[in-house]
């Protein structure tokens, strides 16, 4: 099933994350966790793509395991540090695979540099959209991708990707839903109308939340950080803290209109498991 007509019904749900084993022989857990993942039935299951295009089989390879399980799969696909016959191969094995969803991303530049054949995501997204019917979703930055001056610029270039053929945007992390809410106001005005999958990640360690802000720029609204703060030192305390918050804004995203929302859930089941049963009567 292509994912853009999931987006495009009526229904509620929520999509969640999953990132394949850096070794092949931590495959057989990463297996576990799909059919895990996929008896709680997310609408859908993104797979990501290893840093500079590293384990690139095992996103194949999971997203057709997360699909052998009764679940549309969306494969991530980056382009630093790869050329046309390598893309042209993985389109390949998604096709063979029955895989339809593709997540086109440029990726993080490896030391500063690209080393690829296609300098941004858009590029990526006409080249797929060129070489098969391909369902194809892009990064959006609420608060505006690191390497851009400022979110004005960022969103005329999301145009780019949108000009190219992508189908729906998903977004980095977000920790205060207001700051979705501006973004999609000025989406709006540059007349971006594709359907936008808030990225919710319930935080469940302090030291992952560190991580996490450094790595992606976002920034924890005050009565986050207030909670990361009290609950550090016990951790089974901030992660029961951290999936209510992420539920709070799960529901405010619903309540405000989003229909899909997607879990950034690290490879951790009863996260997601949690999520939902908080959800149950709100997400039937
Ligand atoms: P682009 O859209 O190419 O944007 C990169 C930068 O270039 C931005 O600053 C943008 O404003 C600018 N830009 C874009 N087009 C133009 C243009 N035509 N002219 C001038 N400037 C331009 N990384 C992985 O390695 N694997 C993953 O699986 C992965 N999954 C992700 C999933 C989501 C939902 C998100 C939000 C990010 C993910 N990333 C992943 C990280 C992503 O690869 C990085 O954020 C990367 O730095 C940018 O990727 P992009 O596709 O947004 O690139």
């Amino acid at each position: 099933m292509k994912i853009i007509e999931l987006l495009n019904n009526e229904k509620t749900s929520i999509s969640c994350e999953l990132f394949p084993p850096k070794h092949g022989s931590e495959l057989q857990n990463a297996l576990g966790i799909v059919s895990e993942i996929a008896r709680i039935k997310p609408a859908y299951i993104s797979i990501t793509y290893g840093a500079g295009g590293s384990e690139a089989g095992q996103t194949v390879k999971l997203a057709k395991a997360v699909q052998d399980n009764g679940i549309p799969a969306l494969a991530h696909l980056t382009c630093v540090k790869s050329d046309e016959n390598k893309i042209l191969s993985i389109l390949e094995e998604l096709k063979k695979e029955k895989i339809k969803n593709i997540l086109a991303l440029r990726g993080d530049l490896i030391d500063g540099k690209l080393d690829g054949v296609f300098s941004h995501a858009s590029s990526l997204v006409k080249f797929i959209k060129s070489h098969g019917d391909f369902c194809v979703g892009g990064a959006a930055y609420p608060e505006g991708h690191p390497e851009s001056k400022g979110l004005d610029e960022d969103i005329e270039n999301t145009k780019y990707k949108i000009d190219a053929g992508v189908d729906f945007l998903v977004t980095q992390i977000i920790f205060d839903n207001t700051v979705l809410y501006n973004y999609m106001f000025r989406l709006l005005s540059a007349r971006i109308y594709v359907p936008v999958v808030p990225g919710i990640m319930p935080v469940t360690s302090a030291g992952q939340i560190i991580r996490i802000c450094e790595l992606s720029g976002a920034k924890l609204p005050p009565q986050f950080r207030a909670i990361v703060e009290k609950f550090a030192d016990k951790p089974e305390a901030l992660k029961q803290a951290g999936i209510a918050y992420a539920t709070g804004q799960i529901i405010d995203l619903i309540a405000n209109g989003f229909k899909n929302i997607h879990i950034y859930t690290m490879n951790r089941p009863e996260i997601i498991g949690d999520i939902m049963g908080n959800l149950s009567e709100i997400i039937k």
